[in-house]
């Protein structure tokens, strides 16, 4: 399976769905990571990249491109879709994870609607929550952790050494999110999706059920 992940700042993705790319990586999925801007708050936008380099290291991702957008001036137009697309067709994506649109930070929402006007004809697409994701993210799937794999979201989100006095990144956080976001999903840790779509295979379904009837 080849999954992306399309993150507006360095970190976004590592928070939202680092377990699962751990786990995509794990089973032997390809995954690339798409981060539109440098960042820009607490330190220089270079650092950043670099902090966002070692993270992807740490989840075992196969490459990273960073857009270069400004911090805080992410657009929804026509160029930023196709350049999304560009990375979508070029790696034949059966998966991406994505932002979601119920967010308060207008970067997240914006890359949102850009990855899903993007992803029109991509299989899957599941939208991650942030520390601003509003209320009304409504989840419907779910990605369960072990112990071992929260640990590499957590040690990941680590990486992240400029941003160290968000008090959101604090693992005690990411612990207790996925803690229940675990309980949710009946199981222990979890990291919970909005699904924009999602596709079974029923084939393969069908033709064990018509063995099962002979
Ligand atoms: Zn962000």
């Amino acid at each position: 399976m080849n999954v992306i992940a399309i993150g507006a700042h360095p970190d976004d993705i590592e928070i939202g769905a680092g377990g699962s790319i751990a786990l995509h990586r794990a089973r032997g999925d390809s995954v690339r990571f798409l981060i539109l801007t440098r960042g820009g708050e607490l330190s220089p936008p270079a650092k950043r990249e670099t902090e966002a380099r070692e993270a992807a290291d740490v989840l075992d991702v196969d490459d990273i491109h960073v857009m270069g957008y400004d911090d805080t001036k992410v657009p929804y137009d026509n160029e930023i879709v196709k350049r999304i697309d560009d990375h979508l067709t070029e790696i034949d994506v059966d998966r991406a994870y994505i932002h979601t649109e119920e967010d308060t930070h207008q970067d997240h929402r914006h890359a949102a609607l850009a990855s899903i006007a993007a992803g029109r004809n991509t299989d899957e697409v599941l939208a991650f929550e942030s520390p601003s994701t509003r209320s009304s993210f409504d989840p419907q799937y779910y990605n369960s952790l072990s112990e071992e794999f929260l640990e590499r979201k957590i040690d990941a989100i680590r990486t992240h050494k400029s941003q160290r006095e968000k008090k959101y990144l604090e693992a005690e956080a990411m612990k207790g999110l996925a803690r229940f976001r675990g309980r949710q999903a009946n199981t222990r840790y979890a990291e919970a999706f909005q699904v924009i779509r999602i596709r079974e295979d029923q084939t393969a379904t069908h033709e064990l059920t018509t063995e099962m009837l002979d």
